[in-house]
């Protein structure tokens, strides 16, 4: 059996950071019950009040584009260029993600970007590995 035979699967880039909830994909982080802080990635422990008392929580799909770059030396298995950003959300939460496209035209910060679950890389055994990516809202939407 060589590796062409496997049927490739596509695999979250890091379980549990994003999930289906009504036909719609969002992120998920953790809000401490103590102090109310969103936090992203999810947490066991509250890295401000150091509480393990913290629940899920479904993120806003809609945030503020904060600032981006685009990686033209991608580090090994990613595919060069492609746009990162921070994206801020309502609940107060810096989301470090991928842009669904770094030559999206008029990306200027504080514009609406909105989330998408796309492809960010391709893993050794030709998996698909999905995870989060932000556009720009269209235009009245
Ligand atoms: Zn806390």
């Amino acid at each position: 059996m060589d590796d062409t035979s496997k049927p490739h699967k596509t695999l979250p880039i890091k379980e549990g950071i994003f999930k289906i909830k009504d036909g719609q994909y969002f992120l998920v982080g953790t809000r401490c019950k103590s102090c109310r802080r969103h936090l992203y990635p999810p947490v066991e422990i509250c890295p401000f009040c150091f509480v393990r008392d913290v629940e899920e929580a479904y993120l806003s799909r809609r945030g503020k584009l904060q600032a981006w770059t685009v990686v033209w030396v991608p580090p090994a298995g990613f595919e060069a260029p492609y746009g990162v950003a921070y994206v801020d959300l309502p609940e107060k939460v810096r989301v470090f993600a991928h842009l669904a496209d770094y030559k999206a035209d008029g990306l200027k910060p504080g514009m609406e970007m909105e989330l998408v679950i796309g492809k960010i890389k391709v893993d050794r055994e030709g998996n698909e590995i999905i995870g989060p990516k932000f556009r720009p809202v269209a235009n009245g939407g």
